[in-house]
C-alpha cells in the first residue's frame, strides 16, 4: 500500500485523464475539451504530429491538418497537456519518428513529457507481448492476445523501426498497464517507476482502465469518487473522447453529470505529466522490484482474459 500522500495545496486526492487521440478531429471532442475547462479540469490529450505516408486501421486527424493543428495549440495555452501516441497512426521508421518528435517539438516547444503507444503502430516500445515477463509473456502468447511475435520493435536495437534512445533521451513517462481500480496509485503503488528490464523507458505509469463513455462513467461513478477521496488516492483516466463522449455538440450526459460532480470535491485536478513530476518528487527515483513488476503484470493480464477489450 502506498503511504498517505500530501497533496499540493491542502487537495485531497488527485484527479486526471490521459485522451487517446483515435478518431479525433477538430470538432468532434471540442465540446468535451470546453466543458473539462469549464469545470476547471486540467487534463492531457494526445496527438499524433505528423501524417506520414502509410495505410491506417485506426486513424483520425493529425497535427498536420490546419484547423486541428490550430485547435489543439488553442487547447495547449488553456492547460491542457499535450502528449504523444506515436508520431502517426500507423508503422514509422526510425527516421520518421524522429521526424515526429521534432514537428512535436516545434509546434509545443517541448518534446513530448508523456506518451501512449498506438496499437496500429509497430514501432510501440516494449508493447504487445514486450509488456511482459517470463512466465506471463508465456501465458499471453498462449492466449493469442496478440498474435505475431515481436510485432511491436520500437526497443529492438536491430530493427528499421528502433526509436528507444530518442524515447529515453526525449520523453519522460510512457503508460504501460491499466486496471479496473478507481484509484490508479493503489493499482501501480510504485508509479511512476522505472523497470530496468526495459530501460529505454525512462518511467512507467499505469492508467484507470475507462476506455469508452460505458467503461469511463462506470468506474468513475459517485461511490468511485467518494472511494478515491477517501483513500486520498490519484486516478489516471485512460480513454478515448472521441469514443461517446459527445454526439453532435451534446455531451453525455452521465459523463457530464458525474465530472461536475467531482470538481466539485477538494481534487488536485491536473495534467498527467504534472501528476507524475510531484510523485517523482515525493520518492527517491527507484527501479520497480521483481515482485511488484510480477504483482502487475499478473493483475493485468486476469484482466485482460476476463474484458473483451484488448487495446488497452
Ligand atoms: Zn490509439
Amino acid at each position: 500500500m502506498h503511504p498517505r500522500i500530501q497533496w499540493p495545496n491542502g487537495k485531497s486526492f488527485a484527479f486526471t485523464i490521459f485522451d487517446d487521440t483515435d478518431y479525433q478531429t477538430a470538432t468532434n471532442v471540442a465540446p468535451v475539451y470546453d466543458f473539462l475547462s469549464d469545470i476547471g479540469l486540467q487534463t492531457t490529450k494526445s496527438v499524433w504530429p505528423i501524417l506520414g505516408k502509410g495505410r491506417t486501421k485506426i486513424g483520425g486527424t493529425t497535427c498536420e491538418d490546419p484547423a486541428y493543428r490550430a485547435w489543439v495549440v488553442e487547447l495547449q495555452q488553456r492547460g491542457v497537456e499535450i502528449a504523444l501516441h506515436n508520431v502517426t497512426h500507423h508503422t514509422s521508421t526510425r527516421q520518421e519518428t524522429a521526424e515526429g518528435l521534432e514537428r512535436f517539438q516545434g509546434l509545443f516547444g517541448h518534446y513530448p513529457h508523456t506518451m501512449a503507444n498506438h496499437t496500429g503502430c509497430r514501432e510501440g516500445i516494449y508493447w504487445g507481448r514486450a509488456r511482459l515477463s517470463g512466465v506471463h509473456r508465456f501465458v499471453y502468447d498462449l492466449l493469442h492476445l496478440r498474435e505475431v511475435r515481436n510485432e511491436f520493435q520500437g526497443h529492438i536495437e536491430q530493427s528499421p523501426l528502433f526509436w528507444g534512445d530518442l524515447c529515453r533521451d526525449k520523453i519522460r513517462y510512457v503508460r504501460n498497464f491499466t486496471f479496473p481500480e478507481i484509484n490508479t496509485l493503489r493499482a501501480c503503488p510504485a508509479m511512476p517507476y522505472h523497470d530496468p528490464c526495459r530501460p529505454f523507458v525512462n518511467r512507467w505509469f499505469a492508467a484507470t482502465d475507462g476506455s469508452a463513455v460505458a467503461s469511463f462513467t462506470q468506474m468513475v461513478s459517485e461511490p468511485h469518487q467518494d472511494q478515491l477521496e477517501a483513500d486520498g488516492g490519484a486516478c489516471i483516466m485512460y480513454t478515448h473522447f472521441a469514443q461517446g463522449f459527445a454526439d453532435k455538440g451534446r455531451l453525455h450526459h452521465r459523463f457530464e453529470t458525474l465530472m461536475k460532480r467531482l470538481s466539485n470535491l477538494n481534487g488536485w485536478f491536473v495534467p498527467v505529466h504534472t501528476l507524475l513530476d510531484f510523485l517523482t518528487s515525493t520518492q527517491p527515483a527507484r527501479n520497480i522490484s521483481t515482485t511488484d513488476r510480477t504483482r502487475l503484470e499478473r493483475r493485468w493480464l486476469l484482466h485482460k482474459m476476463f474484458t473483451t477489450k484488448g487495446r488497452t
